[in-house]
């Protein structure tokens, strides 16, 4: 998963990634994994979101500005809400993923939405944002900055926000009439929100699809983890998740 989220969100060649991701392996696991422990273990989901967050910190002290592309200048907070500024619900996630540098045919999967849907939802992005619609690979022109904005909308939650573990309810269909209608209308309104909506349906995008690695492969990506402290002879993931 962090592969997938350094291919999205960094301009890095394949080789860089794997140090990257290395090194954010060792930020994750030191001090006895502190880091990794104060992620949510509630469910797979919430752990993911979590992690996800922690590689956009840990991205955004290696990213720089002047790695953004130049053309079409990159939104800013101020412009995307404008943008986003009373659209409907599925067309805010169109665009906010659109902007964070997902394909067409990226979105109908992600969103599980039509080709004409999505391309009613990108109706506001053609005027400004010609180049980012002709892509067909998903990468964000603009890590830098689109990392910052997602940094600023998940420090700006408020009271009436809708706590993961309900957004996750209403994803799986779970959440009654009731609880599902007053989080869509906040939503509408709300950037922090609409982050973190589209950040779980991304890590539920790339858990899907994930391939298993060769074993070859996995052990590379393991280097210089300390243990967790080890009483009960389980394997991290087993504890982490309190299996
Ligand atoms: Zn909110």
């Amino acid at each position: 998963m962090a592969l997938q989220f350094f291919r999205v969100y960094s301009p890095w060649a394949p080789e860089v990634r794997l140090d990257c991701w290395r090194d954010a392996l060792r930020a994750l696991s030191a001090n006895e994994c502190a880091i990794l422990r104060s992620f949510s273990h509630q469910s797979e989901r919430e752990f993911l979101v979590g992690l996800r967050a922690f590689l956009q910190d840990w991205a955004a002290t290696k990213l720089q500005s002047w790695q953004d592309a130049p053309e079409p200048p990159a939104p800013t907070v101020q412009t995307l809400g404008a943008l986003l500024n009373g659209l409907p619900l599925v067309h805010q996630e169109i665009v906010f993923l659109t902007l964070a540098g997902y394909s067409p045919a990226t979105l109908e999967k992600t969103l599980r939405i039509t080709p004409a849907v999505a391309g009613e939802g990108l109706g506001r992005l053609r005027a400004s944002y010609a180049r980012v619609l002709e892509r067909s690979e998903d990468r964000c022109l603009w890590p830098s900055t689109w990392i910052g904005i997602c940094r600023a909308a998940r420090a700006g939650g408020q009271k009436d926000c809708t706590p993961l573990r309900q957004l996750i309810r209403i994803l799986d269909g779970q959440a009654s009439w009731h609880d599902k209608t007053p989080a869509e209308e906040h939503r509408t309104k709300c950037l922090h929100c609409l982050e973190l909506w589209t950040s779980l349906l991304e890590v539920v995008a790339w858990d899907r699809a994930r391939q298993p690695w060769p074993e070859d492969q996995i052990e590379p990506l393991m280097v210089d983890t300390p243990a967790m402290p080890d009483k009960d002879h389980k394997s991290l993931l087993d504890r982490l998740f309190g299996r």
